[in-house]
């Protein structure tokens, strides 16, 4: 579900232009309600001036009408009375006209004049008046009545067209009205508040510096111009902070750089450092050699190799002959500088890939020749004899010879006899036994297979 803000460029013009619309809808109808009160309070007004213009006509007949009236009655010219009542009948206004005629002895004769469906109206008022005849100066003579009715239709006739023209005039008023400020709205306040929409559509982290311009503004300093300015200023203080989160970020980046740069110079001294105490942990301080740790190492690659592809393996064991005499006759610091010459000797015989020669006890060496059987490693092994004996270490306290020598014995791998290197050793310290009872300073080869046949593999 998504909740995110429809901007307002991609909503349909409808949804837009609705406050335009209601507006609009609100003044005609403010306009219709305020023509309709105002025709009412006109109208009032109308009613009150149309009856008294009706009274005024009617007053008016009245005068016109009452003269000559009464010197028709005087003279009993009823013809005369008849034509002046049918003259005075056309006005519109009246309603009814009535004439009573008084006679000394007769009952009063009365004449009317009705227009056609004219009924009296109580709220309209009724003109009066007695006809007096003067027949010579100083005399006077009540020969009549005139009575006159207005006629109520042609009030509300004048009424209902005065009340159409008061309506019609408002509502054109109205309107007019409506669409100036419908107009002047629009003009004014809805195209600025929707360039304020479109430029904030078209905001983006790029666009920031881009400042909110109100074009074409009538007037100024006014509230529109209040919210251009609010505007404005975010965008700044935004612009501002997003300017000092990328410096952060830069400052953070740059950081984190350098912390990796002074990891991986640490890791790689380290790694140094760890492989100089790895190379150190497998060699013997004293003869440089490898020593009994990276011996063992070997031996189980060396052995697992051989046994797995049928190729031969041979083991030496070397020991000083008398060693233990030779410290006593020269000292401890002799006996290390001798056993230092011993190591160069039988690392300078021993150079082969795969060849490890190691110091593995006191005065004890051993060598791993892959690829060489019992013959060949033998071969090796007399070399080493009188490599050995060549340093001419005088050796006054040995047996063997005058100076300092070495016993080898010699072992090749049997894999049908052999389960584990152990076997192999064993069988190559066996040999070494083997030379040093019968002497010393001599190589021997393992030959006694029975005594080395233990631990077969299953
Ligand atoms: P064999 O001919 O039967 O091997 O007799 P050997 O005296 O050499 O053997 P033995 O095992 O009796 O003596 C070994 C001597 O080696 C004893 C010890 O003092 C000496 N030795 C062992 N390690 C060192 C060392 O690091 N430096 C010195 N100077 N002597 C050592
Ligand atoms: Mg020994
Ligand atoms: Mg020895």
């Amino acid at each position: 579900m998504s909740t995110g803000a429809v901007p307002a460029a991609a909503r349909p013009a409808t949804q837009r232009s609705r406050i335009v619309v209601r507006l609009l809808l609100v003044t005609i109808a403010a306009g219709l309600v305020f023509s309709v009160l105002s025709t009412l309070v006109r109208g009032g007004f109308a009613y009150v001036e149309e009856r008294d213009a009706i009274q005024a006509e009617l007053a008016q007949l009245r005068d016109i009408v009452q003269p000559a009236l009464t010197k028709a009655i005087w003279e009993m010219d009823r013809t005369s009375v008849a034509v002046h009542l049918d003259s005075a009948a056309r006005l519109p206004a009246l309603g009814r006209i009535a004439v009573t005629l008084r006679m000394a002895d007769t009952a009063p004769e009365v004449h009317v004049r009705d227009r056609t469906g004219w009924t009296q109206d109580p709220t309209l008022p009724v003109l009066r008046r007695a006809l007096t005849y003067s027949p010579y100066a100083g005399a006077s003579e009540i020969v009549g009545e005139l009575e006159i009715f207005a006629d109520a239709r042609e009030l509300q006739a004048r009424l209902r067209r005065e009340i159409v023209i008061i309506f019609v005039t408002q509502l054109i008023q109205s309107l007019l009205l409506a669409g100036f400020v419908m107009w002047m709205f629009n003009r004014t306040v809805t195209r600025h508040v929707r360039d304020v929409a479109a430029h904030l559509d078209a905001l983006s982290a790029k666009t920031l510096s881009r400042k909110l311009v109100l074009r074409d503004k009538l007037w100024h300093n006014d509230e529109l111009d209040q919210l251009a300015g609010g505007v404005n200023e975010l965008q700044d203080r935004l612009a501002a902070h997003l300017d000092q989160q990328a410096q952060y970020e830069g400052e953070l980046s740059r950081h984190r750089d350098h912390l990796a740069e002074l990891v991986g110079e640490r890791t790689r001294e380290l790694e140094a450092v760890n492989r100089k105490l790895d190379a150190l942990s497998r060699r013997d301080a004293l003869t440089g050699l490898p020593n009994r740790r990276h011996f063992d190492e070997c031996k189980a690659v060396a052995f697992r190799h051989a046994w797995r592809t049928g190729q031969p393996l041979s083991l030496l064991l070397c020991d000083i002959d008398h060693f233990k005499r030779f410290n006593d006759t020269y000292g401890h610091a002799a006996g290390d500088d001798c056993l230092r010459r011993v190591g160069e000797a039988i690392a300078a015989s021993f150079k082969r890939a795969g060849d490890v020669a190691a110091r593995v006890g006191g005065e004890e060496f051993a060598v791993l020749l892959p690829g060489l059987d019992a013959a060949e490693a033998c071969v090796h092994a007399e070399r080493l004899k009188a490599a050995v004996l060549a340093l001419a270490i005088p050796h006054k306290a040995s047996d063997a010879a005058a100076c300092v020598t070495v016993s080898i014995g010699v072992a090749a791998l049997a894999p049908a006899r052999m389960a584990d290197f152990d076997a192999l050793y064993h069988c190559a310290d066996v040999a070494l036994y083997e030379a040093k009872h019968a002497g010393r300073n001599r190589v021997e080869r393992w030959m006694g297979e029975e005594r080395c046949d233990a631990g077969l593999p299953s």
